[in-house]
């Protein structure tokens, strides 16, 4: 970290209290320009690993995007592989859905976005005259089924022999 800058997570320790890189920044400041590199890097993690604020430090690190130095004990690098998409976006929705999280916001902008995705697809299943895929949609966005989509179903299925699913039964 970087002395001349105070960040949030540092104003308000206790009097009296120092952080392990008190003093040391000068193996947490550009380690990668020191010689060797690795034993500065292992000297700061070392001195991060005995840290009380750790969790805030990485916090602030990844929050605002430190591109140098070590904070936290976590290289540049590594923080980067921690930074996480934005919430609300396609990236967010993935990289949850790959964790397997439950996130309440990226699954509804996912669900928003789907439903957006469906209701161009209607639109132009309706500009061809209506489809059987058009009929699907509308039963999928909880919509009332037109008679257009209904009319090409009903084709569709006419002289088709039933195959006893309740789908095809209906009319
Ligand atoms: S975690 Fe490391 S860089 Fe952050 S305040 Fe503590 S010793 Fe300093
Ligand atoms: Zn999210
Ligand atoms: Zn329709």
């Amino acid at each position: 970290m970087i002395d001349a800058i105070t960040p949030d997570f540092l104003r308000n320790l206790p009097a009296g209290t120092r952080t392990p890189c008190h003093e040391r920044s000068d193996i947490f400041v550009h380690p990668v320009r020191r010689t060797p590199y690795q034993s500065a890097v292992t000297e700061a993690k070392a001195l991060c690993a005995q840290c009380p604020i750790r969790a805030a430090c990485v916090e602030h690190a990844i929050r605002h995007g430190e591109t140098d130095g070590i904070w936290g004990g976590l290289t540049p690098a590594e923080r980067r592989a921690h930074r996480r998409p934005k919430c609300g976006t396609d990236a967010g929705w993935r990289s949850h859905f790959l964790r397997g999280e439950s996130c309440l916001i990226c699954r509804e902008a996912h669900e928003d976005r789907l439903r957006k995705q469906r209701l161009k697809q209607l639109d132009r299943a309706h500009a061809r005259g209506g489809s059987l895929a058009g009929y699907r949609l509308e039963l999928l966005l909880g919509l009332p089924t037109c008679v257009r989509c209904r009319a090409v179903r009903k084709a569709y299925y006419a002289d088709r022999p039933s195959s006893g699913k309740w789908y095809r039964r209906a009319a």
